[in-house]
């Protein structure tokens, strides 16, 4: 009979698998994808609800900054509101910014994906950027730009008050941890705590899509978002 260690080490086995599966390596698990499992909290009251809505209002008509001059739209977040889980990145992309939701392009496609991974559905959690306009050829903000921008966020997360927010890469994470210093690399892989909420720092998903046949670099990430699974009990 296989020892309790043994089904351990078989699960996380699975589930490292089934993740590589979910993004795109075809060739080593055949099972379908996990269900997503339902989030556990209370529903957001009408009054959050609302503020939300205001938040979303005010992004929309938003000229505060030079990157209105060059969006279609800007790209306020969706999701919960009444999530434990949060992933903020940079900021919109051309498919973004083009229908008005964050990670929508190739990059979203992966991050749907790994939240799949994790048993979450992606409208179980909440998803943004630093900024809300997309910044010419995709270049970073600049720090007028983060500093304008920023309050509608804060504003978020204080509706929201996850348990988590999963930094995707650089831009994001230097805004939560300015005082962090070093590269990904040396970053990721550990909770941080701001505000009372773990900040997970973790690659941007169109870093792994540029290093396409780097699996080390998708474990980093698997291993960051295995750490984010165990803290909210999916696992
Ligand atoms: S990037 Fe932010 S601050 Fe700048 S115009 Fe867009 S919503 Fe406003």
């Amino acid at each position: 009979m296989p020892s309790r260690k043994a089904d351990r080490v078989l699960a996380g086995l699975e589930t490292h698998l089934r993740f590589l599966k979910e993004i795109g390596v075809e060739d080593v698990f055949k099972a379908p994808p996990p269900p997503a499992r339902p989030v556990r909290t209370k529903p957001a009251g009408p009054e959050t609800e609302a503020a939300m809505t205001a938040v979303r209002e005010e992004i929309l008509a938003c000229r505060k900054c030079g990157l209105a001059a060059g969006r279609t739209q800007s790209v306020p977040g969706e999701g919960r509101t009444s999530t434990p889980l949060m992933f903020v990145g940079e900021g919109p992309g051309r498919d973004e910014d083009q229908q008005g939701r964050p990670f929508v392009g190739r990059a979203g496609q992966l991050l749907t994906k790994i939240i799949a991974a994790m048993t979450f559905d992606r409208g179980d959690v909440f998803i943004a950027n630093i900024v809300k306009c997309r910044p010419p050829d995709n270049r970073v903000p600049q720090r007028a730009e983060v500093e304008s921008c920023t309050p509608y966020l804060l504003r978020q997360i204080a509706l929201i008050n996850p348990r988590v927010i999963v930094t995707l890469g650089k831009t994001a994470t230097e805004f939560f941890l300015p005082e962090v210093a070093g590269n990904m690399t040396s970053i990721r892989g550990r909770f941080y705590e701001w505000n009372g909420v773990q900040i997970m720092p973790t690659f941007h998903p169109s870093y792994l899509i540029r290093n396409e046949g780097d699996k080390v670099i998708r474990k980093m990430v698997w291993d960051d978002m295995q750490k984010v699974m165990s803290l909210l009990g999916r696992k």
